[in-house]
């Protein structure tokens, strides 16, 4: 038997030292505390992963480390899965607790905590899990979520004082006596904080998390209403805070109560106006996670099962070219190069990429939702699936939406210049044959260095519209979207 007693913190999507709850707990219960982040196998070896995820989470953690390391304290970082990891430390010590937060993440991080509630209860490890976002687990519905959430933002922030963070500091030689082999965070090269670059890809940690929220609420946000359809302006006048909470270098709260600061000190209408809009948008992320923490089958199937007979072909030359920014419609191609570049587009953007492919190529969501989770910077599951049903028409409760790339293009990039950004192939074209619909075969002398549309736009769009309609105007559909209001929506406050 191991004399040692210690808790473990186990981090997970929540990269910070500030209004944390797990760690909160762990110095609450008095043990010493083996904060640690394993990059899970299962997890890092599954199609909706990508480097983009493993840097941030590796930039966030050095932060942590860099923080903790002033202070003499350790934080570990291990590629291994958690069960054997809890063995190797068990040969040193008795653990007693493990602090978490509960996460809302895809079926394999589901499975995984599933087990994880066996495998500790076996041992007589107690595992309390902290609720993130205001989200709450095992609701049947969502009734009384509104009420319950608002009040959820007004509890107490979980802050605490570092130094009295007593954390198991082990030397390299301790832990290789155990098997365990950590990954030392520090041959990274420190990042030049504070300098933000816009135009690449963004940098984790909650230092610059914190950075980025002020400079937002510092002036960014001013013309957050006026371009956030807009995938040049949208870049600097939108938060950029999505990849911070979804890796959790900043909390749900902590933004609230930075935006309700702000909105309290303004008096100017058009910035409250703003504000608000801001505020919603965060709000809807916390719904949206509710509604795939209550309903996670929408990870594999369509949320409305009348839809499940449509799309039935997939066609792999058409997903390859959507997926390499190839098809020869210059915003989708722009937005998808750029995505793959930066790991962000705008929200505008996203929704037409999710049209175009299920709508005009007549791909279903399921093909795509991987590959567009691993290019998204700020992947967060339970944004992500909904999300992406919600713009495939496949919920059959929301409006169909089918984008038209060309008349968005001339809308939200007026002088195409967003277009000519990532589509050089486009340096010399004039901005109106940019914007104007293109059909296959035309062969235009200003897009001859550019690709041909590898589909007719106007004919995919009526039979998609024709078959959606068909399907949401079905008895069949009628029936799931009834049960799917009862489910999901509120009652009216
Ligand atoms: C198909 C599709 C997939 C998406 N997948 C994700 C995802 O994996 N992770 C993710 O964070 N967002 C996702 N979104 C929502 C949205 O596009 C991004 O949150 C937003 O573009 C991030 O930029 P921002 O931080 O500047 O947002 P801001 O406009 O500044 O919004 C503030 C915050 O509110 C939240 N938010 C904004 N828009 C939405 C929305 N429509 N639904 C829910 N929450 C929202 C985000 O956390 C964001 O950081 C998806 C949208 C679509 C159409």
């Amino acid at each position: 038997m191991q004399e040692e007693k210690i808790s473990l913190v186990w981090l997970k999507r929540d990269l910070r030292l500030s209004d944390h709850e797990p760690i909160f707990r762990a110095i609450e219960a008095g043990l010493p505390v083996f904060i640690f982040y394993s990059f899970e196998p299962d997890i890092t070896m599954s199609a909706d992963w990508s480097e983009f995820h493993e840097s941030f989470i590796y930039d966030s953690l050095l932060d942590m480390e860099l923080r903790l390391r002033d202070l003499n304290k350790r934080l570990y970082v291990f590629e291994e899965a958690i069960e054997d990891l809890i063995v190797k430390l068990e040969q040193k010590f008795q653990i007693q607790n493990v602090f978490s937060h509960q996460e809302v993440g895809n079926a394999i991080s589901y499975e995984r905590d599933l087990r994880m509630k066996d495998f500790f209860q076996y041992r007589n490890i107690n595992w309390t899990e902290c609720e993130l976002n205001g989200v709450m687990r095992g609701l049947k519905n969502r009734k009384s979520w509104n009420s319950k959430f608002l009040a959820k933002l007004k509890v107490r922030d979980y802050d605490f004082d570092l130094a009295a963070l007593n954390t198991v500091n082990l030397s390299n030689y301790e832990m290789a006596q155990m098997l365990l082999e950590f990954k030392n965070l520090s041959f990274r090269q420190i990042k030049p904080f504070l300098k933000i670059d816009f135009s690449q890809v963004l940098h984790g940690g909650e230092t610059l998390a914190k950075a980025f929220m002020r400079s937002f609420f510092e002036g960014r946000f001013q013309n957050y209403n006026k371009h956030i359809s807009k995938p040049s302006l949208a870049q600097e006048s939108c938060s950029r805070l999505a990849p911070y909470l979804s890796w959790g270098n900043l909390s749900l709260k902590q933004v609230f109560n930075a935006y309700q600061c702000k909105y309290n000190a303004s008096e100017d209408s058009w910035e409250k106006r703003n504000l608000s809009a801001f505020k919603s948008r965060l709000f809807w992320r916390s719904h949206f996670i509710q509604k795939f923490e209550t309903e996670s089958e929408m990870e594999f199937q369509n949320q409305n099962p009348a839809f499940n007979y449509i799309r039935t072909e997939d066609n792999h030359e058409l997903i390859e070219s959507f997926e390499n920014g190839m098809t020869g419609f210059p915003l989708v191609d722009a937005s998808m190069r750029c995505l793959r570049a930066t790991g962000y587009i705008n929200f505008r953007m996203r929704a037409m990429l999710a049209s175009f492919f299920t709508h005009i190529l007549w791909q279903d969501w399921r093909c795509i939702s991987d590959y567009l989770a691993s290019v998204f910077l700020d992947y967060e599951p339970g944004i992500h699936y909904p999300q992406l049903q919600m713009q495939a028409g496949t919920t059959g409760v929301n409006t169909i939406r089918i984008y038209n790339p060309f008349l968005q293009c001339e809308r939200q990039d007026p002088d195409a210049l967003f277009v000519r950004k990532w589509i050089p192939e486009l340096q010399d074209t004039p901005t109106e044959l940019i914007h104007r619909v293109r059909k296959p075969g035309e062969q235009l002398l200003f897009f001859k260095n550019y690709l041909d549309p590898i589909v007719d736009y106007e004919s995919s769009y009526r039979r998609a519209k024709e078959d959606l309609w068909a399907v949401k105007n079905s008895p069949e559909a009628k029936y799931y979207k009834q049960k799917i209001l009862d489910t999901h929506v509120q009652s009216a406050k």
